[in-house]
């Protein structure tokens, strides 16, 4: 926000906290240990504000343009190595791989492009529990429209963006497991693909969250006018918000 050609109170509202770039999470294990949980299209003005040098690895929810765009950017943690380096691991769901190989064949398909690139290794994420960067990752697929996508849990910390609903078997095999999670609801009416605000707030209740923080705010939510409709453990999440875990 604000959303191109909008002259809603929301997009004109001067409050930081109605300003966002698109959805994506740093996973900080050690102050020098990042994992970076999808490429929005803002990647670089979001890793500036870190301070970040490196990652360890990379993960994707889905390959959603407003979850990848940013990808090109990676490319300036090569700045200055020595070649050959070691690629940075890539996880995403193998049904993503060949689509991300396409929107980045500059990257992925040529050899002839002379200039410094992300220096990546695609990897099909392979089982439901997984070990990144030294860590265990359970993960489980969520419907989103004509794709699932990847929601990511790191102990009693989860993420889980781009999802319609959280069926049974999520729930099940998630419930009490989480203490902080961040989770997407976009607005307050119906929408095709994504939970609304008010289902994401009811997700978190059953999934049995400690404290639960909603992301991917359209301009339909402002920050401060809505943050009473949530429930008391439940707050919307900002542009630069840090969760110590
Ligand atoms: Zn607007
Ligand atoms: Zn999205
Ligand atoms: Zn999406």
């Amino acid at each position: 926000m604000p959303q191109i050609g909008c002259d809603c109170d929301v997009c004109k509202s001067p409050e930081p906290k109605n300003k966002r770039t698109r959805a994506s999470i740093l996973v900080s294990l050690t102050s020098t240990k990042h994992i970076i949980i999808d490429t929005a299209p803002e990647f670089r003005l979001q890793i500036l504000k870190t301070g970040i040098k490196s990652i360890a690895a990379l993960m994707y929810t889905h390959v959603h343009a407003d979850h990848c765009h940013g990808f090109d950017d990676v490319r300036a943690f090569e700045f200055g190595k020595h070649k050959p380096t070691v690629p940075t691991p890539c996880y995403m769901d193998k049904g993503f791989i060949a689509e991300f190989e396409n929107k980045f064949s500059y990257v992925f398909k040529t050899n002839n492009y002379g200039g410094v690139l992300p220096h990546v290794q695609l990897h099909p994420i392979p089982t439901a529990s997984f070990t990144v960067a030294g860590v265990e990752v359970a993960t489980l697929r969520l419907p989103h429209g004509k794709v699932q996508t990847n929601a990511y849990r790191f102990g009693d910390f989860a993420y889980a963006t781009d999802f319609k609903t959280f069926p049974p078997d999520a729930i099940d095999a998630w419930r009490g497991k989480i203490k902080t999670m961040v989770i997407s609801g976009v607005r307050f009416n119906p929408h095709p693909t994504h939970s609304t605000v008010n289902e994401s707030a009811a997700i978190l209740q059953e999934l049995a969250v400690e404290k639960g923080y909603i992301t991917h705010l359209s301009h339909d939510i402002d920050y401060y006018k809505h943050r009473d409709v949530l429930p008391a453990n439940v707050e919307f999440a900002y542009d630069g918000l840090e969760i110590e875990c």
